[in-house]
């Protein structure tokens, strides 16, 4: 929680979340000029008239250029939200959508979830009578679609950020430009930060739009149209370091120290790669900043990831205070999603967490990876906003020159594909190998999709949906292991429970992280835990939760056991796959999956961690120096073949084939 300090106690000032965020003090005259000084104003009538001639327009421009706030703000003016349509615009991170929602309603003076609203998983502030220009994650798009498959409510949908090259964008992409031909007079603006955009612009104008379109106008309609937004960043000075660290979240902190105490006035923005290192970098920071005394008083250290409270990430954009430092200690969703004012100083520590999928190991996982150019770039680009900035870049001149790759890989192209191969099979779409992808997955992780879709007893023997299991599956909105976990649990009877154990796998962590409460977090964690594992823990807390608004005592501690069986059971029929059996003790517990025979261990956080009991299920593994599983249960490895009789009478077939000495 942002405590306040006073200078003489520690010399840092956590702002209260009372503050009032950058709205007030302005009226709407104010927002209107704002408005006009953005560099996208210049080109108000060119993106208008190339909206109406074309069915497809890619705007690139500068982060903070107006794209997002703006070109919305435009379509209805224009009138393309008359007649009760909607205008669109899709973004990758759920934070994002927020934010940029809640800014375009206080801009156009109206209360969000009204003319001006948002939907992300699990939030829809939006209403379908009144709402006009609607924010929302591609994600949520695509499940729109399986009401809606031609999205005709929609007269412009807006793709942005479309450099993330997300691998929810990618198959939005793919999809919208089906739907268009179908769909003629749908707009289509796709909103990119950088020149990366030429190959999406390659993906719209295909050989064979082009041998369709007989008649010139027709033609001219389909070539998607490009615009490029001059910016008008100010020069940003590049250091280095002259070796390379060996810990960027040190090396982070002791920068902002040294800009904090050396450079004149302005901001700070820190990138880190999330939640974990930006909590023990403030931690550091604070810590670093009060011993050191005086010289570091006036920082406003602040977090920017996914996840924030609402007043958490108003915070972030206020004003910074006169005679104050802002230092915003962020993820890379503050490189091209959001805007700060008054950044004059970036940080840049060259990594972020990228997911990665091993195919053959069948095994995902979100590791911190280094950055490529292209986000070095516009990371560096943030400290430029206001006047000419700095930035510090926590890696060697010659890595950035001679290691650094181009561009990032597509998230398709490193991604599990499961959720992915459902949804386009719940939308008719049956050659999945030969979608129109904007990037082609790689026809391994395609075959292991459908292997896992097929064992789950989600498709058929010719790949098709089953009914009524995978047109389920299809519509419950998580990962397809939870959905079928939530079905298995309705005929054994523990749907309730099942229910509340998929809803906090489902959220990112149950647990509240405050900055430097560990202990005070692991004795909530004993007080919770279960023998089962942790999926049974967040039923002792959602119990002990529903009943302490009545009665303070809860300690039906049997009939949590009686079910759990139950509960562990269903757990088993979704994420079979996920199987691990104990091998050694060596390093607290050495685990092989059963399908794959890859080594991993109980993750610390496992109320498990050390208990070790023989064979186990995980929810997922993250990769640090070891793979290790996060959310792990106990089970009997007997209900494997009970639960998955093909998946696992398949996987000894091919061990057999495998390893033809053993048997
Ligand atoms: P782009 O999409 O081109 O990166 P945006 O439309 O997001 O640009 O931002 C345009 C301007 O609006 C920026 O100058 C930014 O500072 C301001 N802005 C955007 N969101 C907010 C917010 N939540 N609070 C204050 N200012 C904001
Ligand atoms: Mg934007």
């Amino acid at each position: 929680k942002p405590r306040l300090l006073d200078d003489e106690e520690g010399g840092v000032l956590f702002l209260s979340s009372s503050l009032s965020s950058s709205a007030s003090g302005y009226g709407y005259a104010s927002f209107e000029k704002q408005r006009q000084r953005l560099p996208v104003y210049k080109y108000r009538t060119a993106i208008l008239y190339l909206v109406e001639s074309h069915a497809t327009t890619i705007v690139v421009g500068e982060t903070g250029s107006g794209k997002t706030t703006q070109i919305p703000q435009y379509l209805k003016e224009a009138g393309w939200a008359d007649g009760g349509r909607v205008i669109a615009c899709t973004q990758p991170r759920r934070l994002a959508v927020q934010a940029v929602a809640s800014r375009v309603a206080e801009e156009m003076g109206v209360k969000l979830g009204e003319e001006v609203g948002y939907t992300i998983r699990f939030e829809d502030i939006s209403n379908p009578d009144v709402t006009r220009i609607k924010f929302l994650t591609d994600g949520v798009l695509l499940r729109e679609m399986m009401d809606d498959p031609l999205l005709t409510k929609y007269s412009v949908i807006m793709v942005d950020e479309a450099h993330e090259r997300s691998i929810s964008t990618d198959i939005l992409l793919g999809l919208l430009k089906k739907i268009q031909k179908r769909r003629p007079e749908l707009r289509l603006i796709i909103s990119s930060a950088t020149i990366e955009a030429k190959s999406i612009s390659n993906f719209f104008q295909s050989s064979k739009r082009r041998r369709v379109a007989e008649d010139e106008e027709l033609r001219s309609r389909l070539e998607p149209a490009i615009l490029s937004v001059e910016g008008r960043g100010f020069n940003v000075q590049i250091h280095y370091m002259e070796d390379p660290v060996q810990d960027y979240v040190q090396a982070a902190v002791s920068t902002v120290l040294l800009i904090h105490d050396q450079e004149p006035a302005g901001d700070i923005l820190v990138f880190l790669t999330g939640q974990d290192d930006i909590d023990v970098a403030i931690k550091l920071l604070t810590e670093e900043a009060r011993s050191n005394g005086k010289n570091s008083s006036g920082m406003i250290i602040l977090p920017l990831y996914s996840g924030l409270s609402h007043a958490e990430q108003d915070l972030v954009f206020s004003p910074t205070p006169k005679g104050k430092r802002k230092v915003v200690i962020s993820t890379n969703i503050a490189e091209t999603s959001l805007t700060l004012e008054g950044i004059v100083y970036v940080v840049d520590s060259g990594f972020s967490k990228q997911r990665f999928y091993n195919p053959i190991s069948d095994i995902e996982n979100l590791v911190v990876a280094p950055i490529s150019k292209a986000s070095a770039r516009q990371r560096a680009g943030r400290a430029g906003r206001v006047r000419p900035g700095k930035c510090y870049r926590l890696y060697t001149e010659e890595y950035f020159v001679n290691e650094m790759s181009v561009q990032g890989i597509p998230e398709i192209q490193r991604s599990n594909l499961v959720s992915c191969v459902i949804q386009l099979k719940a939308l008719g779409i049956d050659n999945i190998l030969g979608f129109d992808w904007p990037a082609s997955p790689s026809p391994e992780s395609m075959i292991r999709a459908l292997e896992v879709l097929y064992s789950l007893g989600v498709l058929d023997d010719d790949a098709k949906l089953t009914s009524p299991v995978g047109f389920q599956v299809a519509e419950i909105p998580l990962e397809p292991m939870i959905s079928k976990m939530i079905l298995a649990s309705n005929e054994l009877g523990c749907s309730e429970e099942i229910i509340t154990i998929a809803a906090v796998l489902s959220i990112q962590s149950i647990w509240f992280s405050g900055w430097g409460a560990q202990k005070e977090l692991d004795e909530a964690k004993l007080r919770f835990a279960a023998a089962e594992g942790d999926h049974v823990t967040f039923l002792n807390i959602y119990k002990g939760f529903l009943q302490s608004g009545k009665s303070s005592k809860w300690c039906h501690k049997n009939f949590i056991n009686y079910h759990a069986m139950l509960v562990r059971k269903a757990v088993t029929a979704g994420f079979f796959a996920n199987a691990c059996r104990l091998e050694a003790f060596s390093h607290g517990g050495m685990y092989k999956t059963i399908r794959g025979s890859q080594e991993v261990y109980i993750h610390p956080s496992s109320v498990l961690f050390r208990v070790n009991p023989k064979c186990v299920i995980y929810h997922s593994l993250v990769s640090t120096d070891r793979q290790y599983m996060r959310n792990v249960i106990s089970m009997d490895p007997s209900w494997l073949t009970e639960v998955a009789p093909n998946f696992y009478q398949q996987q000894q077939q091919q061990q057999q084939l495998r390893n033809p000495i053993i048997h």
